[in-house]
């Protein structure tokens, strides 16, 4: 299957851009471009609008038992094309097929899983001071949604708050990356083929910055929702509050993983460091300071560099690829600089430290220790396969040390202790925390940030309150 010329999907058509203009789409294990991707301007972004209102007005009248049915069909579909749509993302995002493939199966169970929890929008009744007065809480969707995401999970990213916002009765407008165009336009393709009523989803890509400050501003918008930097994402809710529009933040991160003393260090060395190199490290959960007790130390840098030695970088569609290029060309010169700006500081370079080859955005995995905090990997998110370790000796000094930054996304530890697992979750500055396994981001548990890395929540009920108001109703009888 070759790669498309991806559309635009707008009041419920898929078009061209009406400029004709379009971007190149790049495979980053190649450098080849593979296709273009329609670039929507300010006509286009009128079209889709307009056909947002429209739109949210139909689909919010549409029984909540309706809107469940027409996403458990959108699933299947989706899942029914699992296969070219994985190939698809390695295409142009470069992740191993199977990771890919495991994205789609993912994105179909969360649809699923928000088709039925929309089921579950409930109101409540407050007992009243008077007889015969009832007054309700209802829940009203919150209207015309504008999403911002990125490329590194180019289906993921869409598929909650697309599903948050058909859900609840809203209608939605994407803004899907540029770099990774196809898979997410398959994801909305599923829902119209499930018979989604023309601009309940419209789906755009071009210059990022003029599309979010047109659609943010618009009074058609009423929610604004972005995952990427947290720069950007303090720009963009910037712009919602000057227009009080509602907001939810998916932002950066710098997760510490914290190895205790009684932790098990085999456990502990190969789940992170699983966690570490998956999707090249393009995550924002991704663990990245490393913090280890000094029992394990030099046990967990041993396995750790022996685990990454292993780890086999290719194109993401060749046979036992285990970690594809990073997604971009702007990603390598990023992580060069990382690296080498830690080695200048003292840093010591276990394994890789290097761009692969000289075609396509490959960098080797990379082990570091005796980074200085002032290194700027240290306090900067690398978004790429380094990982950086240090010693600690107390419990104090680590929670001292996970806290020092101002992101709070996740946080893993390891520990044989009850008491110190409790002590850490309760310690550690951030909106999710995983302990002795990984255990993020399934569809049923809230995923989200605190201090920089955002607000608002991806994941369980908290997700579908992010797409209702409150109406709060006194009535009482004549
Ligand atoms: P970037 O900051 O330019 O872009 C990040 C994302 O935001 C991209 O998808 C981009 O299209 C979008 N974006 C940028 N400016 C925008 C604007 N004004 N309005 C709307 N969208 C805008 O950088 P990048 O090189 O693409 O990514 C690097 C950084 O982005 C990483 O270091 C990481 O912090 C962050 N990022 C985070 C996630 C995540 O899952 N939280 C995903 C991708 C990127």
């Amino acid at each position: 299957m070759s790669y498309p010329n991806v559309q635009l999907h707008v009041n419920g058509e898929w078009r061209a851009a009406r400029s004709g203009k379009t971007i190149n789409v790049l495979n980053p294990a190649t450098e080849e471009v593979i296709g273009t991707v329609a670039h929507a301007e300010k006509a286009d972004l009128d079209e889709a609008l307009a056909a947002a209102d429209k739109g949210f007005a139909v689909w919010k009248k549409v029984p909540a038992f309706e809107r469940y049915k027409l996403m458990r069909k959108a699933a299947e579909i989706f899942r029914s094309r699992a296969d070219a749509t994985a190939r698809l993302m390695t295409l142009e995002q470069g992740k191993p097929l199977p990771e890919a493939k495991m994205e789609v199966m993912a994105a179909a169970d969360i649809i699923d899983w928000f088709a039925e929890e929309g089921r579950r929008a409930y109101g409540r009744v407050i007992p009243a001071r008077g007889e015969g007065i009832y007054q309700l809480v209802i829940k009203e969707p919150v209207g015309p949604v504008a999403a911002f995401t990125p490329w590194n999970f180019p289906i993921n990213q869409v598929v909650r708050k697309l599903c948050g916002a058909v859900t609840t009765g809203c209608s939605i407008i994407v803004k899907a990356p540029e770099e990774t165009p196809a898979s997410p336009a398959e994801l909305i393709r599923a829902f119209v083929d499930a018979g989604l009523p023309p601009g309940v989803v419209g789906l755009v890509y071009g210059v990022p910055a003029e599309i979010s400050e047109y659609l943010i501003a618009h009074p058609v918008i009423r929610k604004v929702t972005f995952t990427g930097s947290t720069p950007v994402g303090k720009l963009l809710a910037g712009l919602a509050g000057q227009h009080m529009k509602r907001v939810t933040m998916e932002l950066g991160g710098h997760a510490p993983a914290i190895v205790f003393d009684d932790a098990d260090l085999d456990l502990a060395a190969k789940t992170l460091a699983g966690a570490k190199f998956r999707n090249a490290g393009q995550v924002c959960v991704s663990p990245t300071r490393f913090l280890v007790q000094e029992k394990h130390y030099d046990g967990f840098v041993e396995k750790f560099v022996q685990y990454a030695k292993g780890v086999k970088v290719g194109d993401g569609l060749a046979e036992g690829t285990t970690m594809g290029p990073l997604a971009h060309d702007r990603r390598v010169p990023w992580i060069e600089t990382l690296v080498q700006d830690a080695q200048s500081k003292g840093a010591k370079v276990h394994t890789g430290g290097k761009r692969l080859g000289n075609k396509g955005y490959f960098y080797e995995p990379t082990v570091m220790t005796d980074v200085p905090l002032t290194a700027r990997a240290m306090s900067e998110e690398p978004f790429g396969p380094m990982a950086m370790i240090s010693r600690f000796k107390d419990f104090d000094e680590v929670v001292t040390e996970a806290n020092r930054l101002p992101y709070g996304l996740a946080a893993y530890a390891f520990t044989r202790s009850a008491k110190t697992a409790n002590a850490i979750a309760s310690q550690v500055e951030s909106g999710m925390m995983t302990i002795n396994h990984l255990g993020l981001a399934l569809p049923e548990v809230p995923f989200g940030g605190v201090k920089d890395s955002g607000y608002g929540s991806e994941g369980g009920s908290e997700a579908i309150e992010a797409y209702l108001n409150t109406k709060f109703v006194s009535q009482a009888g004549l």
